[in-house]
């Protein structure tokens, strides 16, 4: 099978590797999406990675022993490979689960960890069945383009009510934009890029404020009388958290997305904000929640995600990131989807 590698400081190719097998209650995957997540940063950084990417959504080619899923059913894959023992991993919460398996070593394999290639490994209970009535394309937004952000508003209860500022507008805020837009909230969006920009207010921003040229948390006062009620960062950026704190009202809450470095935050007693640190979604409990948010925003969906390349074109959609000149990206491993041939979007 193909798959994607970073080989070296700007260098990333495609190459052959032996196709994964099922075993026990380890599943091989088809994967016919693969979204693009932060692994370009990995590229410029010239940090190696043998096995890229976390994001899928593809049909059961091999179900193993598997009682959850048959071969043929359409699923979305969630990161990572928690033990499915702890108390984190049967409650939904895998994501921070601490004995992660390592499913190779398990099992003998060389290859098949890896979602920027034609076929994976995973354990069932780490598949969600994505319903009929819902495209792989749109489907693959319970990977990382609606994920976290969908835990951070659930978690914060946002609905629409609320005034939610969403912090950075790479592919994970341009899903938090959208989320609130389909719950029926009022979104406002910080943003430098104007790429960016304009694609957060095509989602339904209603407004995008420049950091580099404007006093956030006074044009928020401004726009929404008191603060905002809820507040997500997905940036990164080192004084994204602290405009964004100073953005919200006194007893509102706010979630930090991004994986950065340490988060600055102003003084909290004066505000009493509730503040969250959230990874992803919780796929065993919120699973029904996360398709109704996935039918509602599918229009959304087809603008937020801004192209769609094969594989072998890994390289020249990584150049495309690098430039931040796009939404989400999905790479197509089989150049094709749902059967159908590979359509621009
Ligand atoms: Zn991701
Ligand atoms: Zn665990």
């Amino acid at each position: 099978m193909r798959a994607a590698e970073i080989t070296g400081q700007g260098v990333v190719e495609v190459v052959d590797r032996a196709v994964p097998k099922a075993t026990g209650d380890l599943i091989v995957v088809k994967v016919l999406v693969a979204p693009m997540c932060t692994e370009f940063k990995k590229r410029r950084d010239g940090e190696e990675d043998r096995a890229l990417g976390h994001e899928a959504v593809g049909v059961v080619v091999d179900a193993g022993d598997s009682r959850r899923v048959a071969v043929g059913d359409r699923v979305a894959v969630m990161p990572h490979y928690g033990c499915g023992r702890c108390y984190l991993c049967t409650s939904g919460d895998y994501m921070h689960c601490p004995n992660q398996r390592d499913v190779l070593a398990e099992t003998g394999q060389e290859y098949g960890a890896a979602t920027y290639a034609q076929y994976l490994l995973k354990p069932d209970w780490l598949v969600v069945k994505i319903p009929d009535d819902i495209s792989l394309v749109h489907g693959a937004m319970a990977c990382c383009g609606f994920g976290p952000t969908f835990g951070a508003l659930e978690r914060m209860g946002v609905d629409a009510l609320d005034v939610l500022v969403v912090s950075g507008c790479g592919p994970v805020g341009l899903g938090a934009i959208v989320q609130g837009v389909t719950r029926g909230a009022r979104v406002l969006a910080i943003e430098t890029h104007p790429y960016r920009a304009e694609l957060a207010r095509k989602l339904g921003a209603e407004r995008v404020l420049n950091p580099m040229e404007e006093d956030v948390p006074a044009l928020v006062r401004e726009l929404t009388g008191r603060g905002a009620d809820a507040g997500i960062e997905t940036s990164g950026a080192p004084n994204a958290a602290k405009a964004l704190a100073l953005s919200i009202r006194s007893r509102g809450k706010l979630s930090v997305v991004a994986w950065a470095g340490d988060v600055t935050f102003p003084p909290l007693v004066k505000q009493g904000l509730d503040i969250f640190g959230v990874w992803h979604w919780n796929s065993l409990t919120h699973a029904e929640e996360m398709w109704r948010t996935v039918r509602k925003a599918g229009p959304l969906i087809d603008t937020m995600v801004t192209h769609a390349l094969p594989l072998e074109d890994v390289s020249e959609a990584m150049d495309i990131q690098d430039a931040g000149v796009c939404g989400k990206i999905i790479l197509l491993p089989h150049g094709e989807l749902d059967g159908s041939p590979l359509q621009p979007v």
